[in-house]
């Protein structure tokens, strides 16, 4: 069974994958720090879902602002501390929710310390600058909606936020592929899978790797709900843009590829070539091993 994730690292590098197949694998800080931002950044969707319902028609901007910006801070404040007190529970509870997580199938996990409190409160102001470009974002989109409209916040929701499934998690043995899809929205019957990404966009369109992903989850939608999936999204979280990506047969083909090589080196044990590219070899954690044992070979 691959997973998405294998997917994901395959996308970064090869190498990377087959490394990490090889030795013990270590959840890092980072991971999870990463991994319970992502959770963060969704549930401020969720809250401003909540806090649109709220306004009426005939509202000014900043009355429209002040009720979508309701919670919003505190919710953020709240889940920091946590963060930040890395007490045992919130560590284990952590450490239980990634055991359960199929799709990483990690062997012989260990957990490293959360990250520092630095980085921790660098991202917290850039979740809040964040969360304070989305509601502007939305008070204006909405204002424009009601008004065309005439209805009410609540009346109009559905036109930002559509019914939706969240994380969820497909298991397809016909393609053995494992994976959780962060949201699955649901318009008219048809299906639209849409991953979240913490990481800065490319100037236009998607980068390959989130396409590649994304098509993943595409055919795992497919196969579980019987359905023929056309369109997804990349939601760059970090400028607040959802952009489409149209699973066409080449997209699909490039996943079988990709596929075919990721099963390559985890069942085969077929160490790829080593590829450098400084940007991503100084960010990634087997850099050291990588290099020592490729300039002794
Ligand atoms: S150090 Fe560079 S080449 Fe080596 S695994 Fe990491 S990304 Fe790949």
């Amino acid at each position: 069974m691959i997973s998405i994730s294998s997917i994901r690292t395959y996308m970064y590098c090869p190498l990377k994958l087959y490394l990490q197949n090889e030795m013990d694998e270590e959840i890092n800080g980072d991971f999870l720090l990463n991994k319970t931002m992502k959770e963060l950044r969704i549930d401020l969707q969720d809250l401003f879902q909540r806090n649109l319902r709220r306004i009426k028609k005939d509202m000014e901007i900043d009355e429209i602002e002040e009720q979508l910006s309701k919670n919003i801070d505190d919710y953020i404040k709240n889940s920091i501390t946590i963060l930040e007190n890395n007490d045992s529970r919130y560590d284990n509870s952590l450490k239980k929710e990634i055991k359960d997580d199929d799709e990483y199938n990690l062997k012989n996990v260990e957990i490293a310390n959360i990250s520092t409190s630095d980085e921790i409160n660098d991202l917290a102001s850039e979740i809040k600058n964040e969360a304070y470009f989305n509601m502007k974002i939305l008070a204006l989109k909405s204002q424009k909606a009601m008004k065309l409209n005439e209805k009410d916040g609540n009346q109009i929701v559905e036109l930002f936020f559509p019914s939706s499934m969240y994380s969820y998690l497909i298991k397809d043995h016909q393609l053995e592929l494992i994976g959780t899809c962060d949201k699955i929205e649901i318009v008219d019957g048809k299906y639209f899978p849409i991953n979240v990404k913490n990481s800065n966009p490319p100037l236009k369109g998607v980068w390959d790797s989130d396409a590649i992903e994304l098509v993943a989850n595409a055919l795992l939608i497919e196969q579980e709900f019987d359905t023929e999936v056309f369109v997804g999204f990349i939601d760059y979280l970090k400028i607040g843009d959802k952009r489409p990506v149209v699973m066409d047969a080449n997209l699909r083909k490039g996943l079988f590829k990709v596929l075919n090589e990721v099963k390559t080196i985890i069942n085969e044990k077929i160490a790829p070539n080593m590829n450098v590219n400084a940007q991503k070899c100084n960010k990634c954690d087997y850099e050291e091993i990588c290099f020592q044992s490729n300039n002794s070979s």
